[in-house]
């Protein structure tokens, strides 16, 4: 295979700090050389916990798939009490599974090469914690080697919308205009969002692929100029941002898209069978009707009335809540990790109305997770966590732990749980624009009390 060329996200650092989390969240499939591989290590059952085998069948025995077995708190059999691999300890890196490896950087084409992307559901890429990204490109490139050795040279671009096919100068344009006006930290952010959104919606009715990259670029310029005039909090131009209010339907299909988004489910809760399936049956009413208790996403994050996380807007806007935002769209956008095969197929413009909502399904978990935070009795477990009407809601605020823990939860799902990518997720964000409601969404949801 000829060497790509290896571009590099560039508002992001990481290095693993052994949290150990990733090796709790993941279901680990491996290919039959990596059963081997293991196989050849000689595990014995005293060396792994709870008698557990080193791997078992993913799926049907007769489809011949494979993935390393779990403990029922959803930890690989190879974490070890101290929070590391066994693998790793015993044998070296290049030993492990390539998901173990790889994790959380992902790969992606972009028609030159190769750009990489990171996961935000690890702890230290929220954090921007770790080395440059530049001083880890030969191990990088070592990485892309073994993911891509087998990929075509040419990848076709992604669609630029739905009416439009794809080309990569085109899907360039595209991109350069999308972070251009996302990462202007100079402006507001709910702005930025709704911006966008606007002059996308306004793309997305012609067929762009009509267009030489000039004319796209010269489009671009217009629509952009023409939505920053119409959408601005400046008074002294005489504007103000007149976005249409949520109507009800539109909230209802928003809190079943946070539903998809709560989601981080272990191997044992796959095999939970009724039990399981009614309890999930359950959760979803809540958010399809937007009464009752919410889930318990964790011991720390429990179950309140969705209600509470409804009615009570929240400050969550600060200098590092926009740097996390941003940087996070930003890398999303450079690393192409919102289209295409990487996001169920989505073209360009679609896929990034899907990110963009990211940012309001976060701090509505967010909000959540704030209420639980601030207000849980610790001396009955957490159980009246949310009762917000006891509790000074004056002082609640979204602290930067609670949009972390949310944007972690989100982006383990975005892109990820098959219930995303669904026809029916897909018409729904169709619709939101359609409506106007995307915009609506992404304002509304993200306001901050007066
Ligand atoms: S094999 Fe090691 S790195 Fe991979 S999930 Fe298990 S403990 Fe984590």
């Amino acid at each position: 295979m000829k060497p790509r060329l290896l571009e590099l996200p560039l508002l992001q650092n990481w290095s693993c700090h052994n949290c150990g989390g990733c090796c709790k969240k993941h279901l680990i499939e491996i290919t039959e050389e990596e059963r081997l591989r293991i196989d050849a290590q000689g595990w014995t059952v005293a060396e792994l916990p709870d008698g557990l085998p080193p791997y078992v069948h993913l799926g049907p025995a007769s489809f011949g798939k494979h993935r390393l077995s779990q403990r029922e708190d959803g930890a690989c059999v190879f974490l070890n009490e101290a929070g590391l691999c066994r693998i790793h300890a015993k044998f070296g890196e290049a030993a492990k599974p390539l998901p173990c490896r790889l994790y959380p950087y992902v790969f992606h084409p972009t028609g030159k090469g190769l750009i990489v992307g990171l996961r935000y559901s690890c702890p230290s890429v929220i954090r921007n914690a770790g080395r440059d990204l530049d001083a880890q490109r030969d191990d990088l490139k070592h990485l892309a080697q073994a993911t891509v050795a087998d990929w075509p040279d040419n990848i076709p671009a992604p669609r630029l919308s739905d009416k439009s096919p794809g080309a990569w100068p085109l899907v360039d344009v595209l991109l350069a205009a999308f972070i251009e006006d996302l990462g202007d930290r100079t402006i507001p952010l709910r702005l930025r969002l709704v911006r966008v959104a606007a002059w996308t919606e306004l793309l997305s009715t012609a067929n762009l692929t009509e267009l030489t990259v000039g004319q796209l670029r010269e489009t671009c310029r217009v629509v952009r100029a023409t939505v920053a005039q119409l959408l601005t909090d400046d008074p002294a131009a005489g504007g103000n941002v007149a976005i249409p209010p949520t109507d009800r339907l539109t909230r209802l299909s928003f809190t079943q898209l946070v539903a998809y988004y709560t989601r981080e489910d272990t191997v044992v809760d796959q095999s939970r069978g009724w039990g399981g399936r009614w309890k999930l049956l359950r959760d979803i009413l809540v958010f399809t009707f937007r009464r009752g208790r919410l889930p318990d996403l964790s011991p720390t994050w429990p179950g309140i009335l969705i209600r509470d996380v409804e009615r009570n807007l929240l400050p969550w806007f600060t200098p590092q809540a926009d740097e996390l935002c941003t940087r996070y769209l930003v890398t999303k956008l450079q690393s192409r990790a919102f289209c295409g095969p990487a996001y169920y197929g989505e073209p360009v413009i679609e896929g990034l109305w899907s990110l963009l909502l990211t940012i309001p399904v976060t701090v509505w978990l967010a909000r959540w997770h704030a209420i639980t935070r601030m207000t849980s009795n610790s001396a009955n477990g957490g159980r009246d966590a949310g009762r917000v009407e006891a509790a000074s809601s004056e002082s609640l605020r979204i602290e930067q732990i609670d949009l972390e823990t949310a944007l972690a939860r989100v982006d383990h799902n975005h892109g990820y749980s098959p219930a995303l990518g669904l026809r029916s997720v897909k018409s729904r964000l169709r619709s939101f624009a359609r409506r106007e409601q995307l915009t609506s969404l992404l304002w509304n949801v993200t306001r901050e009390p007066v």
